[in-house]
């Protein structure tokens, strides 16, 4: 009712990794096509890489905080500066666009969960504030038991670990800051430490939808009201008929677009492996070796993701001696490149995004997971919603040229392929429904707007 409409106006902090950029971008283009008006906090300031010619506003909150290498190699040192910096800026931004409560206008700050007390200082501000979880409700339902104790870590020695919504889990499905919390404990507090403003946000927003994590969602939906609205892909990769429609991102890496796109247009429909590992995972020298030979050896055409800081490892001469078959970039676009015909598989390390994106679009996977909730979202991947293989370590802890090759080979036309593809078929589908109008996630969306506008 317009009585009830009033100005809104809604601010987006995400922690500054690409994982989390993503998602809380387009999710903000959503809020922005529904009718709000949306500023999203940035961390990289006056850098080229922040693309800023879309509706969705852009405010720097600081230009020297990125994190990725930094907040994997002295996560302690990080996150200190970081709730430094933002506890100072924010009330600033806040009152700079005029968002305090004197304005008599509605405001809200979507805040990523990983800082839970940046709804503090929401509150005190005057805003509302929503939590956004960019990890699926699998892994957020196993840290809320962490943080709960009802899944005490250390772990204790036992085969298996129930826990309510999910399949029995082993100990190396669980995400790697439950099982090794020795590894990276600033991590693991920042993932249970999710849950310190749990109740007291006015909304939980989750990137999943809900036929992909029934059960789980229901289990967790039974603690607070939770809303899904997922998966945050634009809706041009989703739907072929808006193809034409502009994109635009923000990019931490130069993603090499024109080369992808023409060496991909080169190749036959499934005929491609992407590779990928994201933005921070760092694969050891020996690791990397066995991958490039079994990519090598797979004789499939690969398009491989290597960053910068990466490139060093890989094994000398590959690039020359591989240059027909394979492709290295240090960053590609890599919606355009799953939604591409030519691509048939993508071996990946299964960060949330990753996994989500390759699902929406069909593209079975090939798991690789590497670290924190990637361990999870590959079991979730191989075992129950069964869109691709997980591959296998050996003794040593490393993916052997061998194994590489045998998961490329049963994806590309092995005994399982076609059941893996039909799964792959049917998720995407489904997560398609998920966000086209009145679907699930677009309904959770339309009633997140609507009860913002009448708060
Ligand atoms: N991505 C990209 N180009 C690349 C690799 C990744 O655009 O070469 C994007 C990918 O589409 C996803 C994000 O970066 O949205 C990575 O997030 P994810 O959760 O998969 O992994 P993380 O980087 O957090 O480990």
């Amino acid at each position: 009712k317009q009585e009830n409409v009033c100005e809104t106006q809604v601010l987006v902090l995400p922690f500054p990794v690409q994982g989390h950029v993503n998602p809380m971008l387009q999710f903000s283009k959503r809020l922005v096509s529904k009718g709000l008006e949306v500023t999203l906090l940035t961390f990289t300031g006056n850098k080229p890489l922040a693309v800023q010619d879309g509706p969705v506003k852009l405010e720097p909150i600081s230009d020297d905080l990125e994190a990725d290498n930094l907040l994997v190699e002295s996560p302690d040192a990080y996150l200190e500066r970081f709730k430094a910096v933002v506890t100072l800026r924010l009330p600033q931004i806040i009152a700079k666009l005029g968002m305090s409560k004197s304005n008599h206008s509605v405001s809200c700050l979507i805040y990523d969960s990983v800082i839970p007390w940046a709804l503090d200082i929401a509150k005190q501000q005057g805003l509302h504030g929503a939590a956004f979880f960019t990890q699926s409700c699998a892994v957020n339902t196993i840290f809320y038991n962490v943080h709960e104790g009802l899944l005490k870590v250390p772990l204790a020695a036992q085969s298996s670990f129930s826990i309510v919504g999910l399949p029995l889990l082993e100990e190396y499905d669980l995400p790697t800051f439950v099982y090794d919390i020795g590894a990276y404990p600033a991590l693991t507090h920042l993932s249970v430490n999710q849950f310190l403003n749990f109740r007291k946000a006015d909304w939980v927003l989750v990137n999943t939808f809900t036929s992909l994590e029934e059960e789980v969602l229901s289990w967790m939906g039974s603690l607070r009201s939770i809303k899904t609205i997922g998966p945050t892909i634009p809706s041009k990769y989703l739907d072929k008929r808006l193809e034409d429609d502009k994109d635009y991102g923000i990019h931490l890496f130069k993603p090499e677009i024109d080369i992808c796109n023409n060496w991909l247009n080169s190749k036959e429909t499934g005929s491609v492996v992407y590779v990928s590992f994201g933005s921070l995972a760092a694969l050891g020298e020996e690791q990397m070796k066995d991958l490039a030979l079994g990519l090598k050896g797979s004789n499939s055409y690969f398009l491989w993701v290597v960053r910068e800081t990466e490139k060093k490892k890989l094994p000398a001469n590959f690039l020359e001696e591989s240059s027909e078959k394979g492709l290295v970039v240090s960053w590609s676009p890599q919606l355009e490149v799953l939604a591409h015909k030519a691509v048939g598989c993508f071996m990946t390390h299964c960060g949330w995004n990753s996994t989500l994106e390759a699902l929406s679009l069909g593209v079975p996977m090939v798991a690789v997971p590497q670290f924190s909730d990637q361990t999870t979202n590959a079991k979730l991947v191989a075992d129950v919603w069964q869109v691709g293989i997980r591959a296998r370590m050996d003794d040593k802890g490393i993916i052997t040229k061998e194994e590489i090759e045998r998961c490329i080979r049963e994806i590309m036309g092995g005994d399982k392929s076609k059941a893996i593809k039909w799964n792959s078929d049917k998720w995407k589908k489904l997560a398609v429904q998920a966000v086209n109008e009145g679907g699930s996630s677009d309904k959770n969306i339309d009633e997140f707007v609507a009860q913002l506008r009448c708060k």
